[in-house]
């Protein structure tokens, strides 16, 4: 069977409670054998490296969401710099800025948008700061956010490198992550009738600088798509991308999994 990688789930999430033996049952007879859960704030940290310690499929990504960053203390660095020493920490993240429901959306006045923003861009600092200072790379979020999300990477870009999560922009913005040397991975969206341009993206990706992810408990792909997403179907996904690549799923599956190894590198070798 072709081995592939999750390279973003939500493991800690409440979504996967009831049955999560089975959710990873699942995945590996699907042929998925490491899935990197990713954390969304400091205790889903926790969570994810607790799941890592419990499972040898299993790594964790630590970090803080831009999404709820609003919640985050001043300053993260020591706590996430000592949970980022933990073995199977593979990457920080997933961090980044995103501008989608900014507080002006709901109410809010253009100061609380600042406010927001700038808060954003901290707790994304001091993430790339840790990153670049322990060798680890970046699990990347940006919505609706690329301008400031690529000027701030900018003076990293040497330090540390970063994965443009569930990719959905631009061939022209796809060229400039690609030209600082980053990558980008792709879900479930990829098999969507309305993924077309994912699919354009994919096709101008070159096979060594991409990687599959679901994004679970989000974004279940075709036929699941509405239902909760888990590992196991990142081989849908497989098929779509294969077929956009004109590649054998063995092809696929060596080139994917070959760049998570050089991505994450604590991910072991054996699989
Ligand atoms: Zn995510």
């Amino acid at each position: 069977m072709d081995v592939f990688y999750d390279t973003h789930a939500h493991l800690d999430y409440d979504d996967y409670k009831a049955d999560f033996a089975e959710v990873l049952e699942r995945a590996r007879a699907a042929g998925i054998t490491k899935i990197i859960s990713i954390a969304t704030d400091l205790t889903s940290s926790r969570r994810a490296l607790q799941l890592a310690e419990q499972h040898a499929m299993i790594y964790a990504a630590v970090g803080w969401h831009p999404g709820n960053a609003h919640e985050a203390p001043d300053d993260i660095r020591s706590e996430l710099r000592e949970l980022a020493r933990h073995p199977k920490t593979v990457a920080i993240g997933e961090c980044g800025l995103d501008y989608y429901r900014l507080p002006g959306t709901q109410g809010g006045t253009a100061a609380d948008d600042e406010k927001y923003k700038r808060k954003q861009a901290e707790i994304f600092q001091q993430q790339l700061e840790i990153a670049a200072e322990t060798g680890l790379n970046c699990v990347i979020h940006q919505r609706s956010s690329f301008d400031d999300l690529f000027a701030q990477i900018q003076p990293f870009a040497s330090r540390t490198k970063g994965v443009f999560h569930c990719f959905g922009e631009s061939i022209e913005r796809l060229q400039k992550i690609l030209g600082l040397g980053w990558f980008v991975s792709y879900t479930g969206i990829v098999t969507f009738k309305n993924g077309q341009n994912i699919r354009d993206a994919v096709a101008a990706t070159p096979m060594d600088r991409f990687m599959l992810e679901t994004d679970c408990p989000y974004l279940a792909p075709v036929p699941y798509r509405g239902k909760r997403c888990e590992p196991a179907y990142v081989k849908d996904i497989s098929l779509t991308i294969a077929e956009v690549k004109k590649c054998s799923l063995a092809e696929l599956s060596s080139a994917t999994c070959d760049t998570a190894h050089r991505f994450f590198r604590r991910l072991s070798s054996m699989s």
